[in-house]
């Protein structure tokens, strides 16, 4: 708008590519030292120039030079085409982030959320925000009619998940979005497993991104950390005053950890997936495997939509799908349980998003504290299998897990 109105042409500058950014976006040379690499300011006050005088910063958790370093950042990278994020914001975890989401909600107000969404968001939702008297309701995200017949003259919120945890479903986020603004709602996602490097859904008009920074963001299972990306100016204030309201911020040490993290997202990410399609396609062929679940096979329930959500604007044959399996092995609870304990790289854990490859039991780990009859409900099997595919090589991540489904 500006640049038309001082007669320069209508073409807008070619922005930097997403790698470029992630590296020189928020991390400018210092210039009283000339480092590259920003020096980590721990300093907890700032001194001012004045009583009543303020300087640019005046007390870390109003603000803090790394964690802007950070927040410039994935602002950038959130960005998208025309659509600019307004700004980012970093929280001590992710959890934290979708807290400070909530704490826009006043008593009275419902919630529309999805019936996979991550196990913490489910209990913060209906074990924390119910004393303050918010209202949820759950529903399948995959189905539009549903998440509209969800909304009531009091929902506040529609929150989903880009990629929905275990069975990695995809909603039609752009369809939602459209959705909640015809009703007035306001819409946020989290897109931990869908990583800005293959997913931006502001553009999609998704109002809040929220990531936890735990995950791939950092990428090396070293800090935890959240993000609330948004792409308008008022709600960017309002979540801020929040957060320094009440104080979620993430330390500086954390901050310089995920932003190292950044510059090698897309990297990171594109290759991890890569090896999760090769993956995703051995296991499918596999005696022992009954069903795979990976939103780049054509198996999978969203294939389709997958496929135009996931990594816009790159050809279908380069296209990734982020780096997350769910699978069924053949056999009882004990003996799944037996093939992820006897992994060798794999390691046995919940988390995922890091270099390393992380092998997990949804019915007995991330998502043991669900009643059995929910479990099933949600397609929670006892022979389902979770996989954060890292960066080994793939022959040794496919022996491994040969070895443990033999064993
Ligand atoms: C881990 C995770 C969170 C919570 O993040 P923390 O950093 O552990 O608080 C939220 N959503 C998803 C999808 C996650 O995987």
């Amino acid at each position: 708008m500006t640049k038309k109105a001082q007669g320069d042409s209508d073409r807008e500058p070619l922005a930097p590519g997403f790698r470029t950014r992630a590296i020189h976006v928020g991390g400018e040379v210092d210039p009283a030292t000339g480092a590259v690499v920003p020096p980590i300011h721990f300093a907890s006050t700032f001194r001012q120039p004045g009583a009543g005088q303020w300087g640019q910063y005046d007390y870390s958790r109003s603000g803090n030079p790394t964690r802007t370093a950070l927040q410039s950042t994935l602002a950038s990278l959130e960005s998208e085409g025309t659509q600019h994020c307004a700004g980012a914001l970093a929280f001590s975890t992710g959890m934290a982030a979708i807290h400070a989401v909530t704490m826009l909600l006043r008593s009275g107000d419902h919630v529309v959320a999805g019936t996979d969404i991550y196990g913490g968001a489910y209990r913060l939702l209906h074990q924390i925000c119910d004393a303050s008297g918010i209202r949820v309701t759950l529903v399948d995200m995959t189905d539009l009619d549903a998440v509209e017949a969800a909304i009531q003259p009091e929902t506040k919120l529609i929150w989903g998940e880009t990629v929905g945890n275990p069975r990695l479903t995809v909603p039609d986020l752009p369809a939602i979005a459209n959705i909640a603004k015809r009703h007035g709602v306001m819409t946020g996602v989290d897109n931990t497993f869908g990583t800005p490097a293959l997913m931006r859904p502001l553009s999609w008009g998704i109002d809040i991104v929220m990531h936890s920074a735990t995950k791939y963001l950092g990428g090396h299972s070293d800090c935890l950390g959240g993000t609330l990306a948004v792409a308008d100016r008022d709600l960017l204030d309002r979540l801020y005053f929040i957060q320094n309201a009440t104080g979620a911020v993430l330390d500086p040490m954390s901050c310089f950890l995920v932003s190292r993290g950044l510059k090698t997202l897309d990297l990171r990410v594109r290759e991890q997936s890569a090896t999760a399609m090769q993956l995703a396609t051995w296991l499918e062929s596999h005696e022992r495997v009954r069903t795979v679940i990976y939103p780049g096979l054509v198996s999978h329930p969203q294939s389709e939509l997958a496929h135009r959500l996931f990594d816009q604007g790159t050809p279908n044959d380069h296209k990734r799908f982020g780096a997350m399996i769910t699978f069924e092995l053949d056999g009882s609870l004990e003996t799944v349980r037996d093939a992820c304990q006897n992994t060798r790289l794999f390691h046995l854990a919940v988390s995922l998003g890091a270099v390393e490859s992380l092998i997990e039991q949804p019915a007995t780990m991330s998502h043991a504290s669900y009643a059995p009859e929910d479990r099933a409900k949600h397609g929670i099997t006892d022979s389902l299998i979770r996989l954060s595919v890292g960066l080994e090589n793939i022959d040794d991540l496919k022996n491994d897990l040969q070895q443990a489904f033999g064993a």
